[in-house]
């Protein structure tokens, strides 16, 4: 049902008092933000009444679709219930509790590295903050307080807090504010359209990237390495998956020199890559993961780190109090939620159903948009997908960066009834994991469509 706002009034209280993240605002007031009043399904509307395909899952996290009404009961009666209760002293709340050991059961035993354990946050960014406290008390408390570095990855994103954007490896954020914080440092992407060698196979190149990583701790001392983070695969980075060979690799390499690895799975956790946890699909074993967005389903915030044996041994054996947490840690209304998306999603199989039918499905449709003029590279992982946009296919000769040709392509989205995000150039997608196959199809022709009118 469409509801009436008045467009102006709302985009001149926005411009006037809203200042949006990630935005240029000035730019933002002379065009007036687009009003999004309602959604559906894997659709959502404008104050116009135009309706978009939401090939993003608002920002990766709407994976059960829009419209669940028993996600809006579940919050309902847990705020009639108990709306609020801190976890601070020696409280619990019954859905904080059941949600760590819904968690705990669902990430596969991987020896000392199995997860029973969840530290509460509400948002990505925060969670990546508890993981930077929580991997050098960890090490203070093992009489190493001399590891203190934490390796992470160019063109990462953990999230824009401090230690977030540090975590982070995206310059321009670097450039804003004398990032990263001390002890944080990077290495190379394992980007092979970008950075593999002439002549060089995939799998070369992800043992190569995974190289990347030991001659950093080499440089650093290893003594002095506290931790690897990284993305399963890149995601706000541009949907950069890693060769088969990369992952193992690095898993030999965390190991060899003792350091502990961090999965970032604040988009690549529940069921975005066809598992419960995206290192699954790549079977490696964190010893910590981050997780966030869709736990809810996006419905309410919530984030949080699971907290893998080895860790949680020693924090809470030799730990005594951790002074570290937030008034929001465990809220029960947020539990609450994430309880009732989680049993929808096993109740709709939802992770097995992009393992073994839609992503497959999706893979397909997707590769075949590497015949267009300007596509370089189409492909997917699960139920996230990218393409690079070229100039030129066979030399995958580069649009000059001054043309922006994925804002280019991202306005004909818009224009179109699509919303496909631009990281430079690539277009990147994430879709509600209820998709159909006919629903992909409508998303594939869409895109189709965006691709001609960009050419
Ligand atoms: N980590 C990853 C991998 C993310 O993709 C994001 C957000 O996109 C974050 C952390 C930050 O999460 P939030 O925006 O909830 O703070």
């Amino acid at each position: 049902m469409h509801t009436a706002v008045d467009t102006q009034l709302i985009q001149a209280l926005d411009s006037a008092h809203f200042l949006h993240p990630f935005t240029d605002l000035k730019d933002l007031q002379a065009r007036g933000a687009r009003v999004i009043t309602r959604a559906q399904d894997i659709y959502v509307w404008d104050s116009e009444d135009r309706r978009m395909l939401d090939a993003m899952s608002g920002l990766w996290c709407v994976n059960v679709g829009y419209g669940r009404k028993e996600l809006a009961d579940a919050a309902s009666q847990q705020m009639m219930t108990l709306p609020y209760y801190n976890s601070f002293f020696q409280t619990t709340n019954v859905p904080a509790a059941k949600l760590a050991a819904k968690l705990a059961a669902l990430a596969p035993d991987v020896g000392e590295r199995s997860f029973k354990h969840v530290f509460y946050s509400s948002s990505g960014s925060e969670s990546n903050d508890s993981n930077v406290r929580m991997v050098r008390r960890y090490w203070d408390l093992l009489g190493q307080p001399q590891r203190k570095t934490i390796i992470s990855r160019m063109n990462a994103y953990h999230g824009s807090t401090m230690a977030g954007a540090s975590l982070g490896g995206m310059r321009d954020m670097h450039a804003q504010g004398d990032l990263p914080i001390p002890g944080i440092t990077h290495i190379g992407q394992p980007y092979f359209f970008e950075n593999g060698a002439p002549g060089e196979s995939a799998e070369d190149f992800g043992v190569r990237a995974a190289g990347w990583l030991e001659t950093k701790i080499l440089e650093v001392g290893a003594e002095k390495v506290a931790a690897f983070i990284a993305e399963p695969l890149q995601g706000a980075g541009g949907v950069i998956i890693p060769p088969a060979s990369y992952w193992p690799e690095i898993q030999r390499i965390v190991d060899k020199y003792g350091i502990l690895l961090i999965s970032d799975e604040v988009i690549c956790a529940f069921g975005r890559l066809g598992h419960w946890f995206g290192y699954e699909k790549f079977g490696y074993k964190p010893d910590l993961i981050t997780f966030a967005k869709a736990i809810t389903g996006g419905y309410i915030p919530l984030g949080g780190v699971m907290v893998g044996n080895r860790v949680a041994k020693v924090l809470i054996e030799q730990g005594g109090e951790f002074t570290h947490g937030y008034t929001y840690s465990g809220h029960p209304v947020a539990c609450a939620v994430a309880l009732a998306n989680l049993d929808i999603m096993e109740r709709e199989n939802l992770p097995g159903r992009v393992r073994d039918d839609v992503g497959p499905y999706l893979a397909r449709a997707f590769a075949q948009l590497e015949t267009h003029p300007l596509v370089g590279v189409a492909e997917t992982c699960g139920f996230v997908g990218g393409l690079v946009l070229v100039r030129n296919p066979q030399t995958r000769e580069k649009f000059k960066a001054d043309l922006n040709v994925g804002m280019v392509c991202r306005g004909h989205c818009f224009a179109n009834g699509l919303i496909m995000r631009a990281v430079g150039d690539r277009m990147i997608i994430a879709p509600p994991l209820t998709m159909t196959h006919a629903q992909i199809d409508e998303m594939l022709a869409l895109i189709v469509k965006c691709l001609d009118s960009t050419y």
